[in-house]
């Protein structure tokens, strides 16, 4: 096909490519896709045979292309002509788009209407952040104690058809009832019932970290239930409260050298029905240990956290030292990893199953050690 035939084809048929300049070498419009027009441009060498084209597209174009530009390009260099090349574009493409559903799924004008009018009865003061396609928010809340919870929701094009995606630091999957009908606003006062479900939960730990050393989680977040709350020099206890019965003894675990350890363990046991579900965990606790936590009024945090005898270091990852040697006189704290490693390399040590026995690196009394979970 000579290009004077080829020229009125393309406007016959489809009339997106003309030619841009005197030469017609190059052509330029739009192609049409799922509704969405697209901006392409089509430069031909001086002879004008297609076969040495080169297609030039935009950006949105050139990432909907993207793994097929062998394709397109194998195409440009056997079309007959521009008309059949760029009928084809289209085919790739809409291919193309369906593989993409963020771009099937471009909101509908009124959605963004709806969800300026929601915001409004919501208060704008409440928003914290919206990203660029207005489809996450980030609302702020405050609960009845005056602590700052942030509510992430992510809207579906559409929307409020179909329910948004939400999430925020508990430590309790979010449930939240949505019917069509549901407004962010409703959305935002069943956030505050759950946030006012879990006061009693946030006072409890919020008492423990205001009042003793915590050696894990080094940062707590809201969702956290878990605290190592130090006793003494390498002796702990960690405790998990239950979000949904706070006031509960919670799961507790002893850690440190067996000599401080056991008589611990003991008093947990025999002081167990001491418990008032009436007054505070850490109270609780304390009454039920036969112990004050050291607290940070009275204590450094370094009296605590002792490095490790191998590594030399107090965090190993995410691991803090808590195997200690069992000997009164030694007590030397190390990271299961650095002992398990240091243990198994020694001639002098046996093992059985995952437990590793040998002798302390420190006091050289009797120590074992199991096999340090894989990291996965
Ligand atoms: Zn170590
Ligand atoms: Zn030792």
């Amino acid at each position: 096909m000579d290009v004077k035939a080829m020229e009125a084809s393309m406007i016959n048929d489809n009339p997106v490519l003309l030619p841009l300049n005197k030469e017609k070498t190059i052509y330029g419009g739009f192609i049409t896709v799922q509704e969405r027009d697209f901006r392409v441009r089509i430069t031909l060498p001086p002879d004008r045979k297609i076969t040495g084209g080169r297609l030039h597209c935009c950006w949105q174009l050139k990432h909907l292309l993207r793994g097929y530009e062998q394709t397109v390009k194998q195409r440009l260099q056997q079309s007959d002509n521009l008309v059949t090349f760029i009928l084809e574009l289209k085919t790739i493409l809409e291919v193309g788009l369906k593989s993409f559903p963020e771009h099937q799924s471009i909101p509908p004008p009124q959605y963004y209407s709806q969800l300026i009018s929601e915001m409004e009865t919501l208060g704008w003061s409440k928003l914290l952040f919206i990203d660029t396609a207005f489809q996450t928010l980030q609302l702020n809340a405050e609960d009845s104690s005056g602590r700052q919870h942030l509510l992430t929701v992510k809207l579906k094009p559409k929307h409020p058809a179909e329910a948004p995606d939400c999430s925020a630091d508990l430590p309790l999957p979010l449930l939240i009832n949505w019917t069509p009908q549901t407004t962010l606003d409703q959305l935002y006062g069943q956030f505050l019932l759950v946030l006012e479900s879990l006061t009693r939960f946030w006072d409890v730990l919020d008492e423990i970290d205001r009042n003793t050393w915590i050696l894990e989680p080094e940062k707590p977040c809201r969702s956290d239930t878990m605290r190592r709350i130090a006793i003494g020099n390498n002796v702990s206890i960690k405790v998990e409260v239950d979000p949904r019965h706070p006031e509960m003894l919670p799961d507790c675990c002893l850690l440190g050298a067996e000599h401080v350890v056991t008589p611990l363990r003991n008093k947990l046991n025999t002081n167990m029905h001491l418990w008032n579900p009436e007054s505070d965990v850490l109270h609780n606790l304390q009454d039920v240990l036969e112990i004050e936590f050291p607290s940070p009024a009275s204590h450094e945090k370094s009296s605590f956290s002792t490095e490790c005898g191998i590594c030399y270091s107090y965090r190993l990852e995410d691991s803090i030292p808590d195997q200690v040697c069992n000997d009164p006189r030694c007590g030397q704290p190390f990271h299961q990893a650095c002992l398990y490693e240091w243990l198994r390399g020694l001639p002098s040590s046996r093992q059985s199953f995952s437990v590793i026995f040998g002798d302390c690196p420190y006091c050289s009394k009797p120590i074992t050690v199991k096999m340090a979970p894989q990291k996965s």
